[in-house]
């Protein structure tokens, strides 16, 4: 397509790494390449290096700097969130000693007492924790997989009915990837806290996004991934409140207080704490710009396209996301079509494209199968201009059109309502 500029609507599935990180990081893959667990000063300094990017990470979320392990990215940190709290917190859970390291100096003092085999999350999770929870289930855990309203909402009440004596674990996404839906996080912290259970929220697709605060939320354990954030693939971190018991999930070396070895990715910790400065100096101007460009191109479409409808919460909402449903059209025909004009999008998320089963979260919000397949998520970007939004909503406009004139579904409807 030569010439004709790419126009990139697809930033929950990935986003471009800026130049200033990169810049950041390269130096710690030639000159600073020294293992941070070497004595002699090169590598010193790159010990230094990371307390100081986990530091900076830290007082991002409202944390400790001795809260933030890094992990390979946001999976293996719901991973690790779940597959570790299961374990040391079940009922007849092993009890290796030292491994699982419960902090002196805990905030919250009753962590540890209680244990059982019970799990709660919702349908619409990311598969990270999805297939995590249904690992956990074939080893004897129970899962509570809880229904949302029709804006992807968990509805507090249903949590409360769900909790049983034997919980040992919440955990609920601070946003949906996507229909965007952003969770009422503090009130489910709140619930949590009273019933003296852990509460994870996968975060990949809020932090650096919007504002988190991991105290005044009562969250006791959060992943993030760089590549969500405009940071390097590969590389996220898990927070976990101090006295939380948390066993090795990689064993090996004394990395990451013993809890996460392997020789650390300085490179990438530089790339993700430089990627996390910039997000959290430029949130405030990079949200109001994005809702602006979020709401212009909602408002547009639904006025100008016939049988259209948004999925997700109208304004709980994440500022970058907008996921919309036309009848009639075939969301993966959309994609291509878009692609003809140079724009990138998705239909449902990039680990459910490629299959023909429509998306869990778009069938928890009610949505029948066929409006589900006519759904196409598009994910907003600090470069992407009010310019392009007008383009791709006229793009969308001619491609619905067309694919319309060659369904015979709507030829039918068209004649007979
Ligand atoms: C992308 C994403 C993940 C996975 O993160 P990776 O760093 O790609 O492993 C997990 N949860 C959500 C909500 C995501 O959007």
């Amino acid at each position: 397509m030569a010439g004709k500029p790419l126009i990139y609507l697809d930033h929950a599935a990935t986003t471009p790494t800026r130049p200033e990180v990169v810049e950041a990081m390269l130096p710690y893959f030639t000159d600073n390449y020294g293992n941070p667990s070497s004595v002699y000063s090169i590598a010193q300094k790159n010990k230094a290096v990371i307390t100081e990017c986990r530091e900076k990470i830290a007082a991002s979320l409202n944390a400790n700097s001795n809260e933030i392990f890094f992990t390979a990215g946001g999976s293996e940190a719901d991973n690790w969130a779940l597959k570790a709290v299961a374990e040391a917190y079940c009922d007849d859970g092993l009890d290796i000693g030292k491994d699982y390291i419960s902090d002196i100096g805990a905030r919250k003092n009753a962590f540890g007492k209680k244990r059982g085999r019970h799990i709660i999350t919702t349908k619409i999770e990311h598969h990270a924790i999805l297939h995590t929870c249904e690992y956990l289930e074939k080893r004897g855990f129970e899962v509570t997989y809880l229904d949302v309203d029709e804006n992807g909402v968990v509805k507090l009440d249903v949590l409360k009915n769900a909790i049983r004596p034997d919980t040992i674990l919440i955990s609920v996404m601070y946003a949906n990837n996507e229909i965007g839906t952003i969770q009422p996080i503090k009130e489910i912290g709140e619930i949590a806290s009273a019933n003296n259970i852990i509460f994870h929220t996968d975060a990949v697709q809020a932090y650096g996004q919007i504002p988190i605060d991991v105290e005044e939320c009562h969250i006791d354990m959060l992943s993030a991934s760089g590549h969500k954030l405009n940071g390097p693939k590969g590389i996220g971190f898990l927070y976990i409140r101090n006295g939380v018991k948390v066993g090795s999930f990689i064993h090996g070396g004394a990395q990451e207080r013993g809890r996460r070895a392997g020789t650390e990715n300085v490179p990438g910790i530089v790339g993700l704490s430089k990627a996390c400065e910039i997000a959290f100096d430029t949130m405030e101007d990079r949200m109001s710009k994005e809702i602006a460009m979020r709401d212009h191109m909602i408002d547009r479409i639904l006025a100008e396209i016939p049988y259209a409808r948004l999925n997700g919460h109208r304004t709980k909402r994440l500022p970058n996301n907008v996921n919309i449903s036309f009848q009639f059209v075939e969301g993966e025909s959309m994609l291509i079509m878009l692609d003809m004009a140079g724009i990138c999008a998705s239909a449902g998320s990039a680990c459910t494209s490629g299959s023909i089963d429509p998306s869990h979260v778009l069938l928890a919000i009610g949505l029948p199968d066929d409006i589900a397949h006519g759904s196409i998520r598009l994910t907003l970007g600090d470069e992407n201009t009010m310019e392009e939004i007008d383009y791709v909503v006229e793009k969308i406009k001619e491609n619905v059109g067309r694919l319309r004139a060659m369904s015979p579904q709507y030829d039918d409807y068209m004649k007979h309502r």
